[in-house]
């Protein structure tokens, strides 16, 4: 089914349950377009005659339950149509959770937390879009809770964050995030601070705890967790602390046995333990391409998607008028430890950072906590940790002379709050 067009692209003829799957050239666009019959891609149903514009490196299916044709215009490394689709055991998946919604609607329960687990590139996160997605179209208010700190779809890289999703993703930009509650972590990999890393996951756990509590929707709604791909020793370790602290009620386990049986022999008995196959479709990312993508968030933040809705702000900010700290001091040795102290009490320490040039091109997170007001005033600093992110910015040159550093942020100064928090990432302002 698969035909030239005039206009340069390819038209390609869907059978139903099948889906079109191509990979943007680097460097390069391309464009979609739905002809005839019904099509989405990750569970957003696309428009007809409307061109979707695809950006380098996106990697897209276009799923069919119907059948349907399509257009496609652009370098593409590849592009072909699979009938081996694993969608039907995912639509199964999204009717067993809508059911589980329809009965805490009747018995005034609570919806249907889920957890999405894996290995890296098994499609977790596209995964978690598409149960969203089927879940809004019903009119359900789930919530994503973001954990994986190496891609986010949410914020920026090496942040945990919830998002209350109230309608359906757009194709091409993802999910809309309005108002997200961003927690920062520091680095994309939870194993730099695992202490933290768990303390970030009770504490999302809390707040969408205690919206559910006065918000039956959202409670209802339940909510759909992406996980980091790092599924052993601390990794896995995290998803069972995460399991419990969102009291999950499902666990599905992309593509790997060994991760099901363990979680199955771990987690409570009441906790559905789900193995789904991968898509064939989902392709492995080099580290190249993992980096670009961080790099692609980061740019997105600053200057919105595709760098044309948003104008950052550069400024100066005087050292004396913010503090900078890092989360969690070097570990030691147990042996040399102040008496009463733990390797927790470390991990989960905001160290003051000294402003020097090795600032420079680190992302920081402006955090929430209120700012201390003087010596022994204010708030404990221990409130840093819990509070969330109100933004981010770049330092994008300092000063050491004249103590001030330049930075680029998406307002205008004064900052928002005087308590900075230093990031492992880097951004280098390429514009
Ligand atoms: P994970 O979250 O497990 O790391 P992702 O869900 O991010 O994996 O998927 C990895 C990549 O594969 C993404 O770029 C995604 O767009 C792509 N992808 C997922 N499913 C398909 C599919 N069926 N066909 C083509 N590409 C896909």
């Amino acid at each position: 089914g698969v035909g030239s067009l005039g206009s340069g692209g390819v038209r390609f003829e869907l059978g139903k349950e099948t889906e079109l799957r191509f990979e943007v050239e680097t460097g390069e666009r391309a464009q979609l377009e739905l002809l005839s019959g019904m099509a989405e891609v990750f569970g957003s149903e696309l428009n007809r005659n409307k061109k979707y514009t695809f950006g380098p490196g996106s990697k897209i299916a276009v799923f069919t339950w119907q059948g349907c044709s399509v257009s496609l215009t652009g370098k593409t490394e590849v592009a072909y149509v699979s009938r081996d689709t694993p969608m039907l055991l995912y639509l199964n998946t999204h009717a067993a959770l809508e059911q589980m919604r329809q009965q805490a609607e009747r018995d005034n329960e609570r919806g249907p937390r889920v957890m999405v687990v894996g290995p890296t590139d098994v499609g977790k996160s596209t995964v978690c879009r598409l149960l969203l997605n089927y879940a809004v179209r019903l009119g359900r208010r789930p919530t994503l809770v973001e954990l994986d700190v190496g891609q986010s779809g949410v914020s920026v890289p090496g942040t945990v964050s919830a998002l209350c999703i109230e309608r359906p993703a757009d194709v091409e930009e993802g999910f809309s995030v309005q108002a997200p509650l961003v927690y920062h972590f520091g680095s994309t990999t939870p194993g730099t601070n695992i202490k933290l890393y768990n303390k970030l996951t009770s504490c999302l756990a809390d707040v969408f705890s205690q919206r559910c509590e006065v918000n039956r929707r959202a409670s209802v709604g339940g909510c759909i967790i992406n996980t980091c791909g790092w599924v052993k020793s601390s990794g896995y370790q995290a998803l069972v602390h995460c399991a419990s602290a969102f009291e999950v009620d499902v666990v599905l386990v992309l593509d790997q046995e060994r991760l099901y049986n363990e979680l199955k022999r771990d987690l409570p008995h009441f906790v559905r333990v789900v193995l789904l196959p991968k898509s064939g479709g989902v392709v492995e990312r080099s580290k190249t391409c993992r980096r670009d993508t961080r790099d692609e968030k980061i740019r997105e933040y600053f200057y919105g998607f595709r760098g044309a809705s948003f104008y950052p702000h550069a400024f100066d900010v005087r050292f004396s008028d913010v503090r900078i700290y890092k989360i969690g001091a070097p570990s030691i040795p147990d042996s040399c430890l102040p008496l009463g102290m733990s390797q927790d009490d470390t991990q989960l320490k905001l160290v003051p950072v000294t402003p020097g040039r090795d600032l420079t091109h680190h992302v920081l997170s402006v955090s929430c906590a209120e700012d201390e007001g003087g010596e022994g005033g204010g708030t404990s600093r221990r409130g840093v940790l819990e509070s969330p992110v109100c933004g981010f910015i770049v330092v994008t040159a300092v000063d050491t002379q004249a103590q001030v550093m330049t930075v680029l942020s998406p307002a205008p100064r004064p900052l928002p709050r005087h308590t900075l928090l230093i990031m492992d990432i880097r951004f280098i302002d390429l514009k």
